[in-house]
């Protein structure tokens, strides 16, 4: 027609639309060009007649030699995903995701088509998908569903070395499957050497290396020991900027979690305004585990000429994800774990030393490319007399009761005699069987009851599926799942931007108001957007995230969804606060913790002395008695989510867990009358 549309020509349009799609042509030639260049490339043949010859290969290369981006396509393009799909598991969502979408550009496919990825609470597949990445849980949550796993005709298991919960139960329960399935072919994936204890565990399974390219990379330490090793980062960073010409390379910096990289991406935007024009510019990457989706590619677009980018990663670019580039990496030696104490049952986040594997695996980053630089900022010593040889296998640091429902629903009984690759405590064994019983989710035999069949339905911790169950009883589903949701989503949902303090401090104090605790404000939180229409504008007028909240919205979707197979209605009762408390009790009794003269808590079972989070709402008020969701060590050992609860519950609700005597509330009787507190309940 030739009309003019917005001034230009529709004839040019088409020639623009042409000039894209050749653009687009020779960008993914590009690709093409690139996945011959990896270290994986040359062994394609040698590896698929290995894959070919032997049911499980273990496979060993550097970080960046194509293992997980390349292995599944070799054996895509040879024809094993015409007998079934080929499933790839990753430690982490964000790596699941992003190689995931990779692969897809690789393969010109849109991402959910053949390839695809399944993570907790996002199925990104379809029919269709035949190279589906995933994190090693959902593998795991698969064989409830599927025991044989016979969909998949290759089951990788990639990050072998990070010895997460999940691979370690995968590896039992892979190594058990291979045997009655001769045509499954395993594959076991590593970045460092320690490829021997594999084999081992896997019948003397061949080790397949893929030699590596690796620069040699001068590793710098501190003098002293640094009193803030955020602060001494950032120096550090800016220090190589200023001195160094910015082609030269990008730096990596470690940190421990989101609110530690936020800080510090503050922070350097805030120095990096003042040096000037002369100085070229830092492009701030940030990366950990919630980054938005649309966020996470913005790390591996190519630094533009004359500028220099700054990665500020958590543990995930240690071997995770690649990140091309990198010259300097910066290391401040912690990192952010999980620890478990087995006698007390309790689980808390630390920032912990890393190990000398890690603080290896972290200084190899800056030697990809080109020789590299790495800043430990911590002294020789340190390294060499502090650090542990090895990061502990997460089985031996962590809570079990989800794994031992998992492994119970499988009908895996004698889990003493599971074929543990590295055996977790006895005790903290114990203390799962303890904690499903407590929980009503095993019998006194130790079998799996209907709660705990029900329970075992949730992607979710034992405490908070139990809450879910129970909201059966005290009828207010509906309420529940909003706050499982809302506790699921693993960051945060308040937002304080530093302008605007005092405006986000009074928004947020109207969904505590009442003090009616913070799960009941997260429920408030929920329902006033429901009530919006999830309105993006009420989210900004409320500093709340919006990401966040549709994040939770999805999950309570499929959390609603969980709710009918396994028969609990949905029942909505937001009146009864008492209702839905003595529910979130029913699953987090355990955590119940009583308040002391000077304002510190004692957990109630396993006396320890915590505290209530600055964040919650009831920090000011102080409430005789709570429960609460989980507690995080900074300062201090802090409880978060927190609840007021009436003692006279515990008893009600887990009277094979707590006696009269736990929950008397003895200071009422010592303090002479009318002086306890507990006189308002
Ligand atoms: P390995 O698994 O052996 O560590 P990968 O297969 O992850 O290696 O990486 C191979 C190459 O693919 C690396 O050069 C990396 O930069 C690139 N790559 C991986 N994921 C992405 C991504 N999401 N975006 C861009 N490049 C990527
Ligand atoms: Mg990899």
């Amino acid at each position: 027609q030739g009309q003019v549309m917005g001034g230009v020509n529709v004839d040019d349009e088409v020639n623009e639309e042409e000039y894209e799609k050749s653009i687009a042509k020779s960008a993914h030639e590009k690709l093409l060009a690139d996945r011959k260049t990896l270290p994986v490339y040359p062994y394609r043949e040698s590896l698929l007649k290995a894959v070919e010859d032997h049911q499980v290969l273990v496979i060993v290369g550097e970080t960046g030699s194509g293992k997980t981006t390349q292995i599944p396509q070799y054996l895509h393009e040879a024809g094993y995903t015409k007998r079934g799909m080929i499933g790839c598991t990753q430690p982490r969502r964000v790596a699941a995701m992003s190689v995931a979408a990779r692969v897809s550009q690789e393969m010109n496919v849109k991402l959910g088509h053949e390839v695809g990825y399944s993570i907790r609470f996002e199925d990104c597949t379809s029919d269709k998908t035949v190279l589906k990445y995933m994190t090693d849980g959902m593998l795991l949550r698969e064989f409830l569903g599927e025991p044989d796993l016979q969909s998949y005709s290759v089951v990788m298991v990639d990050e072998a070395h990070e010895r997460t919960l999940s691979t370690d139960i995968l590896f039992g329960l892979v190594k058990d499957i291979a045997r009655f399935r001769p045509d499954l072919k395993l594959l076991i994936s590593s970045a460092t050497l320690d490829a021997e204890k594999f084999s081992d565990y896997f019948d003397s399974a061949p080790i397949f290396k893929i030699p590596g390219r690796r620069f040699p990379v001068e590793i710098n330490y501190t003098k002293a020991p640094e009193a803030d090793y955020l602060d001494a980062a950032i120096v550090t960073a800016l220090q190589i900027h200023v001195t160094q010409p910015p082609g030269d390379g990008d730096i990596l910096v470690f940190l421990t979690g989101q609110e530690e990289i936020e800080t510090a991406e503050e922070i350097l935007k805030h120095r990096t305004r003042g040096l000037g024009s002369k100085i070229a510019e830092l492009i701030i990457c940030p990366i950990y585990a919630n980054l938005p989706t649309e966020l996470q590619a913005k790390i591996f677009e190519p630094t533009p000429e004359g500028a220099r980018k700054v990665v500020l990663a958590t543990n995930i670019a240690e071997t995770s994800l690649t990140i091309d580039g990198i010259k300097y990496v910066i290391d401040p030696g912690f990192v952010k774990m999980k620890s478990y104490n087995p006698r007390t049952g309790m689980e808390s986040l630390l920032i912990t030393p890393i190990s000398k594997a890690s603080a290896n695996q972290r200084a190899g980053r800056s030697g990809r490319t080109g020789p590299g630089k790495c800043f430990r900022l911590y002294t020789a010593y340190n390294y060499f007399n502090d650090l542990d040889d090895n990061t502990v296998p997460e089985i031996q640091r962590t809570n079990l009761a989800n794994v031992v429902l998992s492994l119970k629903s499988l009908g895996i009984h004698d889990l003493l005699n599971f074929d543990f690759m590295d055996p977790p405590p006895a005790e903290a064994l114990l203390k799962a069987l303890e904690l499903l019983f407590a929980l009503s989710a095993l019998n006194k035999h130790g079998e799996l009851t209907k709660v705990g069949r029900k329970m075992a339905e949730f992607p979710l911790d034992p405490m908070l599926s139990k809450m879910i169950v129970a909201s059966d009883k005290y009828k207010c589903s509906d309420e529940i799942i909003s706050i499982a949701a809302m506790l699921s989503i693993g960051s945060s949902i308040f937002y304080r931007p530093k302008d605007k303090q005092v405006h986000a401090d009074n928004a947020r104090l109207n969904f505590h108001m009442g003090n009616v605790g913070d799960h009941i404000a997260l429920l408030k939180v929920y329902s006033s957007w429901k009530e919006t229409n999830f309105s993006t504008q009420w989210c900004y007028e409320n500093y709340i995230q919006v990401r966040s909240m549709k994040r939770a919205r999805d999950i309570r979707d499929q959390l609603e969804g969980l709710l009918e197979r396994v028969e609990i209605e949905l029942v909505s009762n937001p009146g009864d606060l008492e209702a839905i408390k003595k529910s979130i009790t029913s699953g987090y009794f355990p955590h119940s913790a009583k308040m002391q003269k000077n304002g510190s808590y004692r957990t109630v079972k396993h006396p320890q002395t915590v505290y209530i989070h600055p964040s919650s709402g009831l920090a000011q008020v102080l409430p005789r008695w709570v429960v609460y969701h989980e507690l995080v060590l900074t300062t201090k050992e802090y409880m978060r989510q927190v609840s007021e609860l009436k003692p006279e519950w515990l008893v009600e609700i887990a009277p094979h867990y707590y006696q009269l005597k736990d929950v008397e509330d003895l200071a009422s009787k010592k303090m002479p009358r009318g002086e306890g507190r507990a006189s308002k309940d």
